[in-house]
């Protein structure tokens, strides 16, 4: 591309770091950049109008141009622009917003913690992991398990959750006391002839040795996706959960569920947790939260939890954790009103009634010579590329097949992700069936150019 001086392009790359960017290859093609968005679709600085297929992050649920949030946020704005929640200070958003969580809830919880992102949430769960250990006097059970190709964020403690290679390479994590168990993604690791029932057989047997293997007094947590998204879309096989948590109680270890990508309807349950049964001691939730209007993520917590942080404080003082912006007003009202407007608009209904259009469209897609694999489960699906559909060979990294196949959805009109050699989908919630027809065209001429 041709970047002219003094462009917003040349800057970006004179001054921005990117985020998830390779950092070299940035300098030599220049940024993207994003004017202005309209319903599901986002427009360029040329006036070039893509469908968001991936939702920006999996996050704008309610595409780009919700005015009803808008306004949530300019009254908020005018009336009380910040207020802190340190030292026992409230102000009414916050309160009406951690009451309608727990209500929404799948499981009884009892408190919510608010924080700014996914990452921070997660980190604030394993410190309540410890911290609670340590309350009820159990110092020794700290260790903390999570799956490869997990996702749980960036920050050293939830990178040290997430299982990918990449986000731990060089940057030396994970830290001690977190462990990676396998990864119940039946397409690539399970066995010739195995059922799908007897590889989560084996996953959860792997699960149990580990925690033997460990001493059970040592474990302390488990954290899960309902269904793993950044990994690659991994939806687990059935009676997985069952065996995991049937595990889980018998070593007395806690349950979070990270509800990050599927809270707030994306698999047609209010929660991801409804649909696979999970019985969970703490629930991360964000993005959809505020359909990505206002950086805001919350953590639950059930009253085993937070009666420990009860007696914490009796021991030795203040909760000795929050941030500046725990539970900003702006944040927690847009939040607030994306809410309202999922229930007025029955948004996980919705869900309901177009995910089989985008499951079977996803299904067909699947096909394609060039993919592997298709599978998802409400609006959220990936297509996993392969060189070889018999033998499922993988391309080699250096092919960036999903990267490639990116670039030519974007020719045709569609923003994606490269999750490995995942063609990833995952649109605002409020897509409607003509729309949906309209990405899978588009996302099947993607990968005709790219074969
Ligand atoms: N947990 C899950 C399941 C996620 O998908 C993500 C982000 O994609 C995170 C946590 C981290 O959230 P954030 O990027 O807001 O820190």
């Amino acid at each position: 591309m041709t970047i002219l001086l003094n462009s917003l392009e040349s800057r970006d790359a004179a001054f921005v770091l990117h985020p998830y960017t390779n950092a070299s290859q940035h300098l030599k093609d220049g940024p993207l950049v994003i004017a202005r968005g309209e319903g599901i679709h986002i427009i360029d600085s040329d006036g070039n109008k893509y469908i968001e297929g991936l939702g920006g992050l999996f996050c704008a649920s309610l595409g780009f141009s919700e005015q009803r949030l808008v306004d949530a946020a300019t009254r908020q704005m005018k009336e009380l622009p910040f207020y802190h929640s340190f030292g026992g200070k409230t102000h009414e958003t916050a309160v009406e917003l951690a009451d309608r969580l727990i209500q929404l809830s799948p499981v009884p919880m009892s408190k919510v913690f608010f924080a700014n992102s996914g990452s921070e949430a997660n980190d604030t769960a394993m410190k309540l992991v410890w911290y609670y250990h340590n309350a009820i006097g159990k110092p020794e059970k700290k260790k903390i398990i999570s799956r490869m190709r997990a996702y749980h964020g960036v920050t050293i403690a939830s990178a040290s959750l997430t299982g990918l290679p990449n986000n731990h390479r060089d940057f030396d994590l994970p830290i001690d006391r977190v462990l990676h168990t396998d990864c119940p993604e039946f397409y690539r690791y399970g066995r010739p002839g195995e059922t799908e029932e007897e590889f989560a057989t084996r996953c959860a047997d792997s699960l149990e040795q580990m925690i033997l293997a460990e001493g059970p007094e040592t474990i302390g947590a488990f954290f899960a996706e309902p269904l793993m998204a950044s990994g690659g879309c991994i939806v687990p096989p059935p009676t997985y959960y069952e065996k995991v948590q049937a595990i889980l109680k018998k070593y007395d270890v806690l349950l979070i569920a990270d509800e990050v990508i599927c809270g707030f309807g994306r698999l047609g349950t209010m929660f991801g947790s409804e649909s696979f049964g999970l019985q969970p001691d703490m629930i991360v939730m964000a993005k959809q939260l505020s359909a990505a209007y206002q950086p805001i993520s919350a953590l639950m917590i059930n009253e085993k939890v937070h009666s420990a942080v009860v007696a914490e404080s009796e021991k030795i003082g203040t909760f000795g954790h929050g941030f500046t912006y725990s539970g900003h007003p702006v944040a927690t009202a847009v939040a607030l009103e994306t809410l309202k407007i999922y229930e007025e608009r029955d948004i996980v209904g919705h869900v309901r009634d177009v995910a089989p259009v985008f499951q079977r469209r996803l299904n067909e897609l699947g096909e394609h010579p060039l993919v592997g694999n298709a599978r998802g489960r409400g609006l959220i699906g990936t297509l996993e590329l392969v060189r070889n559909k018999e033998t499922k060979e993988q391309f080699k990294r250096a092919d960036g097949i999903a990267i490639h196949a990116g670039k030519q959805a974007q020719v045709h009109g569609v923003i994606t992700r490269a999750l490995g050699d995942n063609y990833s989908l995952c649109p605002p919630l409020i897509i409607t069936e003509g729309e949906i027809n309209d990405l899978f065209d588009r996302s099947t001429r993607a990968l005709d150019d790219t074969y």
